[in-house]
């Protein structure tokens, strides 16, 4: 998506030669009319594939899969990222681990909020080595549910996240793709 690009290109630091911050439009202070485009865009891959659930996780996914959410006129759900876990019967769980912070934790959803009978969608503004998407994936596994695919905001492709899931034969759809980034050469998209 072009208008992501530039954007990326014009507001994004690059912290080193793994992590790209974009505080000032997507993780932070978040641009709502970019925010509207980029589910248009999503509607564009995925509108005919009867999508009734948008799965994200909290919290720099909310924002994204809200406005998909309204343009697919369905229930966002975010799944919960928890330090430790009281066990319980009433939700779907697994496991993730942040190579970015550094730590593993549970993340969970209600057993209320996804159903066999659910046609997924699922959202989240970075895709690095795959570990929060794979955590997703599984849950939306666990309860049965279909899963459509994926629409990730910006994917870090030289990270293995995109092949390891994609491998699988799940869809995923990123609006950006950064095939390399230094702090030397700058940010090369795909
Ligand atoms: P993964 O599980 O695919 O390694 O990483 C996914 C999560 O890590 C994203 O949801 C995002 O919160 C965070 N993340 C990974 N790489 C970056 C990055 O370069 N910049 C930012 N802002 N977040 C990142």
């Amino acid at each position: 998506m072009q208008l992501l690009k530039e954007r990326i290109l014009k507001d994004g630091k690059l912290i080193n030669s793994q992590i790209l911050k974009v505080d000032s439009f997507l993780n932070q202070q978040m641009d709502i009319g970019l925010f509207e485009k980029m589910a248009e865009e999503f509607w564009r891959l995925f509108g005919d594939c009867g999508v009734n659930k948008i799965l994200t996780i909290e919290a720099s996914g909310i924002g994204v899969a809200c406005l998909t959410g309204q343009k697919f006129k369905c229930p966002v759900v975010f799944a919960k990222k928890n330090r430790s876990l009281n066990r319980s019967e009433n939700v779907y769980t697994s496991k993730v681990h942040s190579f970015t912070h550094n730590k593993t934790y549970d993340i969970t959803v209600s057993k209320e909020y996804l159903h066999p009978n659910d046609r997924v969608l699922i959202i989240d503004d970075f895709l690095a080595n795959g570990a929060a998407l794979e955590g997703l994936v599984s849950l939306v596994r666990d309860a049965g549910a279909y899963l459509v695919g994926a629409g990730i905001v910006i994917e870090k492709a030289f990270q293995p996240g995109g092949e390891k899931i994609r491998s699988q034969g799940i869809r995923v759809e990123s609006l950006a793709r950064i095939a390399s980034m230094s702090i030397e050469d700058g940010i090369k998209f795909v």
